[in-house]
This record gives structure tokens, sequence and C-alpha cells, in this order.
């Protein structure tokens, strides 16, 4: 059984905003090499959050079991990042009251993610309208699949990118029958260049080796790829995950 998964990252439309985001968090998510502002302008640059922080992350009041859900899922992470989360939940209409981030990270649910979800990218989930959820999750939480949807999502909030976009990933995509494939389950080309093919390799950027077990995997059939190479996808943190989050918040 493969755990066929595909999220979408949020992306944020305002480079700069993203920027400073990441810069007034944590000095160290902009390489020296783009602490001035180039003519390619705003740089590659990480969005991790500040070690040691407690993250508060706003649920929406959903159901009786939505809070829960979310917590379980994003616990999964704790004991490897020097990081704690602060859970609480509000009505949405008590969110729209006030025009500050009430949440670092914002957890909205929506019965059309169900078997899904999507995410902003660490400090990227500080950009943007502070009534707009950083994260949307389904509505599935029976389903034996949410908690790891949760996980994969929370490791977005975190600044974790997808795995099989790893420069040194090397999956042979098809790159027609790729954009098809996705193209049916709702992305764009945009979507598809953003979210499954890899990454260039950005200097001055370290890079930890390509971890195929990594839960931010995707699940890659054959049929999309030249040759025969397939991924089933991956339900767990894994060591090469655990290692990353301990680096990037030690
Ligand atoms: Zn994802």
């Amino acid at each position: 059984m493969t755990s066929q998964y595909y999220c979408k990252t949020i992306a944020t439309t305002d480079p700069v905003d993203s920027y400073y985001a990441a810069k007034n968090e944590r000095a160290d998510n902009i390489p020296e090499a783009n602490s001035t502002r180039t003519k390619r302008g705003i740089g590659e640059h990480t969005k991790y959050w500040a070690p040691g922080k407690t993250l508060k992350v706003l649920v929406c009041t959903y159901d009786e079991h939505s809070f829960q859900a979310v917590k379980n899922a994003a616990n999964k992470w704790l004991p490897y990042v020097n990081l704690k989360f602060d859970f609480f939940e509000m009505e949405e209409e008590d969110i729209y009251q006030s025009e500050e981030f009430l949440g670092d990270i914002r957890v909205d649910f929506n019965p059309l993610y169900d078997g899904s979800g999507s995410s902003k990218l660490g400090t990227d989930s500080l950009t943007g309208s502070p009534h707009q959820a950083s994260m949307v999750l389904g509505t599935d939480f029976s389903s034996d699949r949410f908690e790891f949807r949760g996980v994969h999502e929370f490791g977005h909030a975190l600044g974790l990118q997808h795995e099989h976009q790893h420069p040194d990933a090397g999956i042979p995509f098809d790159r027609e029958k790729t954009y098809t494939y996705f193209g049916h389950l709702g992305f764009t080309r945009t979507d598809v260049e953003t979210n499954v093919f890899a990454f260039e390799r950005v200097p001055g950027r370290t890079y930890e080796p390509y971890d195929s077990q990594s839960v931010m995997h995707y699940s890659i059939p054959d049929s999309i790829t030249m040759g025969d190479w397939s991924h089933a996808g991956n339900t767990q943190i894994s060591a090469g995950d655990i290692a990353f989050m301990r680096k990037i918040y030690p």
C-alpha cells in the first residue's frame, strides 16, 4: 500500500515580507552572501524559527476532535526540536477581531483538504493577513492517515521543504506526464514546478544528504517517471528528519 499524499505549500507572494519575517526571527536565516540585496533581488533564505522559542499555535474551532488531532500531529516533532508549542483554540469570528498575528502558526480545517493539506514554510507563516490560516488540514480526523499528514504539514511549518525536491533526489520525472498527473489533482504547472520538481542547488546553503525515508517525501508513481522508478511515500518521521531538525533547532 502506498501512502499517496500530495500537499501544496502556501507560497508567500511577497518575497520582501518573507525576507524580513525570516531575518527578524533569526539572523542566520539569511546567508551572509545575501545580507546585502543584489540585483537578483531577495536571495534564497531559510525560514527557521528561533531556537528555544515557544510557538503559539492557534487552532480554529472546528469540532470535538480537531484540536487534539492537531496537537497529536505537531507533538510528534517535539522530542527533536528545541521549540515548544503553546496550542490554543479560537472561534473564527474572534480571530477577526484582532489585527495582530494571534498565532505564529494558524491552523484551519476544510473538508476539501481531506486526504491532503497545505502550509506556509516556517517564518512565512508571519506574512500576509493575520486573519489567514498558515496551515489548512482536512477534517478526516478519524482516518489513520490524518496524523501523518499533520506531521508533514508541521514539518513545513517548522521550515522543512519537500524532500523529493532535494537537488540530489535525482528522480527521473517524465515532465509532461508529471504535469498531466498532478493536473488531475488540481495542481497548476507552477504548482508542479514549486512542489514536485527538484530545486536547484543554491550556493551558500548547506544541505543534508537526500533522504528517501523522509516524511517530507511524496509518493511517486512509476507512471510519471522514465524507466523504472517509483516511491511508496513515507508515513513516519525518519532518522534523517530527526537529524535535520536537531541541527536547525539545537
Ligand atoms: Zn508538503
